[in-house]
């Protein structure tokens, strides 16, 4: 059969999407059919069927949108004809183009190797490769159809795209939940890369058949029977079919032989609910005795991959039965995995277009989340570092990879493959081209290193470009070696300076060149030769300060104490500076817990009064403070107080700073808050905050939290605040300092400023 008809994928399409763009289908269609026209496949049949089938796969399994067929159609286009990337764009648009792009360079990585570490690079690979997961379905549906028509080819073709394709495509396809895809890959790679252990599977099948399809057909009559009994109805019951790979991986995984294999019969139930399936559970526990240990509810806590589904074996006429037990929508899950997720009808506006990053990050979350069985582990990392994208993979030209940092550039990648290699690295071809070696490598570029024996080594340029550390070090050690008397040079200069920065004295450098300062080199840390020691310290192998303090262990010491001593120093200055609190010396009350009230913030030189607060020391108000006024009444917590005024902070300039509001008024003039706040800063006084507004009156009224020491200074201020041209007058706010939010948080939660206020 040659045809598949476009009317074939237009029906696929419009079973899901009747809204689809059938047109564009149509361009693809012919624009394709037209540029493998002359081609042939292995089987002699013309190249199209390829694509076609392609696309009919992606829609008829995979329910792909619009611009996937399309792309499916076009997928081998700019491989195998001269059409381009940018024909594709021009005619398709931008998101096809890319979906082509993609499965173009998936197309070029070839798993060769049979390591499994290999194989994990690899699938991590063409995860990093793929932002749009259209591209690994695509490709997906492109194998399938591949593995279908593989008999074509060579046998030893045969064997290695299979090996390829249930090493990489099989957990792919699984990882997405696609189990239809994925059972097909592994009974048909099975059966390329072990002929005749398939065939004696397949025989073990039919020979064990007669026997067991009675058994299963009785098992099947009965369930359906007891199901009436528990009301639930409108299920499917049917038995599973046999799969030799899934057989012969229980014989290897129960460790005997196929025929030391009991025979497996297996049973599914689709029911409507959940409730439904419970129902089912429980009455085939009910009849059949349950295996201890098989029961697996999937339903609570469904596979990392959306499977959901309860599985129990049960003994039925002594032999095990499995029993699957799931709703209809999640079999259909089961079935195709991400692909039962698309909705068409949800995606508003003209239904074929769908939010993929959306249902991608979702697939993420799903990958992503704790509940995960235990072979799907790796998976789960390989996932994490593509999400990270902190690495790129790269072929070597014999297929293998590697793994690099993300950044890396061709020197990095001769290096990771020998020292020699990078040593000697002239030049780099990536994909075929010449590129420069500074270029940054990206998933899939298989690389090719050329080298000059005759080029001394690395360059010092090259740390500059290199993405690996490891890279860099290697380049520092070679520069190193070849600079030697630079280093040294470097070295021995670092190292004096240290020492003399830790205090050492002439007389022991003067010793620094006799032997038996060599031999104490050599005893302590370990370096044969003084040269290479300096050397060391000139690459920066070796820090000169944790040398000298090795070799000089007093002076280190005494280092250490004198900038413990320096530190403790300035901790204390610092702790006085915080502890000391307002200096207010209260009659009686010594070392009382002393406040400044906020509504009036007396500053050092007003008259105050000290109010003793429950439980929260001494407030001080001033004098006239209507707040401490109402505390009259309670007369006997008022207390003398009177401002600390020590001779002491006059000298050292270490008195407090108290915080004050000011306000200035001025006939708003231009350029008034300039003048306003040199004044301040001339007298050295600090802004802590200041806000300005016009009246109606065109008035302009600039107010200040600043921060002073006494009434003097603040009084000096207004003054001269108050001889500015066009200030009208300058004076202090007594009340309503409003704290700053962030006091007021603070505040709000000790609530201990309202309180007093309010007493
Ligand atoms: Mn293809």
């Amino acid at each position: 059969m040659t045809n598949i008809s476009l009317q074939q994928i237009f029906d696929a399409v419009k079973a899901y999407n009747p809204d689809a763009d059938f047109s564009r289908i149509e361009k693809a269609y012919h624009f394709a059919e037209e540029c493998h026209k002359g081609q042939y496949r292995d089987s002699g049949e013309p190249f199209f069927l390829h694509p076609e089938t392609v696309a009919l796969i992606v829609a008829s399994e995979l329910r792909l949108d619009v611009s996937s067929i399309c792309a499916a159609l076009l997928h081998d286009v700019v491989e195998d004809t001269p059409v381009s990337e940018k024909d594709i764009e021009q005619r398709f648009g931008s998101s096809v183009a890319r979906i082509v792009d993609g499965v173009t360079k998936l197309n070029k990585c070839f798993f060769t190797s049979p390591s499994a570490a290999q194989a994990a690079s690899f699938r991590k690979m063409v995860l990093a490769m793929t932002k749009d997961l259209r591209v690994i379905l695509i490709k997906l549906a492109d194998r399938l159809h591949n593995i279908r028509t593989i008999q074509y080819k060579p046998i030893p073709k045969q064997k290695s795209t299979a090996r390829e394709t249930l090493e990489i495509y099989a957990p792919l396809a699984h990882r997405l939940g696609i189990y239809k895809i994925k059972s097909e890959f592994e009974e048909r790679c099975f059966r390329i890369l072990q002929p005749e252990k398939a065939a004696e599977i397949e025989e073990f099948i039919k020979n064990s058949d007669l026997e067991s399809e009675a058994n299963l057909n009785a098992a099947m009559a009965q369930i359906k029977e007891h199901l009436k009994e528990v009301d639930v109805v409108n299920t499917t019951v049917s038995g599973r079919p046999k799969q030799a790979y899934s057989i012969y991986n229980k014989a290897i995984k129960y460790n005997t032989t196929i025929d030391g294999l009991y025979d497996f019969l297996g049973i599914r139930i689709l029911t409507e609910s959940v409730k439904d399936c419970y129902a089912a559970l429980g009455m085939v526990h009910k009849y059949w005795k349950p295996i201890p240990g098989r029961f697996k509810d999937y339903i609570a806590v469904p596979k990392a991959n959306m499977y959901q589904s309860l599985h129990t074996t049960v003994l039925f006429n002594g032999k095990p039965l499995e029993v699957q037990i799931r709703t209809y929508e999640m079999h259909k899950v089961a079935e195709e995995g991400i692909a039962a997720h698309w909705d068409y009808k949800e995606s508003g506006g003209s239904g074929n277009t769908l939010d993929y990053k959306e249902k991608l990050s979702f697939l993420r979350n799903i990958i992503d989340s704790s509940q995960d069985i235990k072979d799907d582990s790796e998976f789960m990392e390989n996932v994490k570092v593509d999400m990270f994208e902190s690495l790129v993979y790269v072929f070597t030209p014999r297929g293998d990879v590697k793994e690099l940092p993300k950044g890396s550039t061709p020197i990095d990648f001769a290096y990771s493959i020998h020292t020699n290699i990078g040593e000697k690295c002239s030049g780099a071809i990536v994909n075929g081209k010449i590129v420069p070696l500074s270029y940054k490598l990206e998933n899939g570029d298989c690389v090719s290193i050329t080298t000059n024996k005759n080029q001394r080594g690395p360059k010092k340029d090259w740390l500059k470009i290199v993405g690996s550390t490891s890279t860099k070090r290697k380049i520092r050690a070679w520069l190193k070696k070849d600079n030697k008397d630079e280093y040294i040079l470097q070295g021995e200069r670092e190292f004096l300076e240290a020492f003399q920065r830790l205090g050492g004295d002439r007389e022991t450098e003067k010793t620094f060149h006799t032997g038996a300062f060599a031999n104490k080199v050599k005893d302590e840390i370990g370096f044969s030769s003084l040269d290479d020691f300096y050397a060391a310290i000139g690459a920066d192998e070796l820090k000169s300060q944790q040398v000298v303090g090795k070799l000089f262990p007093d002076l280190a010491k005494q280092h250490q104490e004198k900038q413990i001593a320096a530190k403790n120093a300035r901790k204390n200055k610092e702790k006085k500076k915080v502890s000391k609190g307002p200096r207010i010396i209260c009659g009686g009350l010594d070392g009382a817990l002393i406040k400044i009230s906020r509504c009036c913030s007396p500053i050092p030189g007003d008259d105050i009064i000290g109010y003793i607060t429950r439980g929260r020391g001494v407030t001080i108000h001033k004098k006239d403070c209507p707040n401490a006024k109402n505390l009259e009444n309670e007369s006997d917590r008022l207390i003398d107080v009177r401002w600390d005024l020590g001779i002491e902070d006059e000298i050292l300039g270490t008195s407090d700073d108290y915080k004050v509001k000011i306000r200035v008024e001025t006939s708003a003039q231009r350029g008034m808050i300039n003048s306003v706040t040199s004044v301040i800063a001339n007298f050295g006084i600090n802004i802590i905050s200041a806000s300005c507004k016009t009246t109606r009156q065109r008035m302009g009224i600039l107010d200040f939290i600043i921060e002073v020491k006494d009434s003097v200074m603040l009084r000096e201020l207004l003054y001269s605040i108050s001889k500015l041209v066009g200030v009208s007058k300058a004076y202090r706010v007594e009340k309503t300092i409003g704290p700053s939010t962030a006091e007021k948080k603070a505040k709000s939660k000790k609530g201990d400023n309202k309180k007093a206020k309010g007493k």
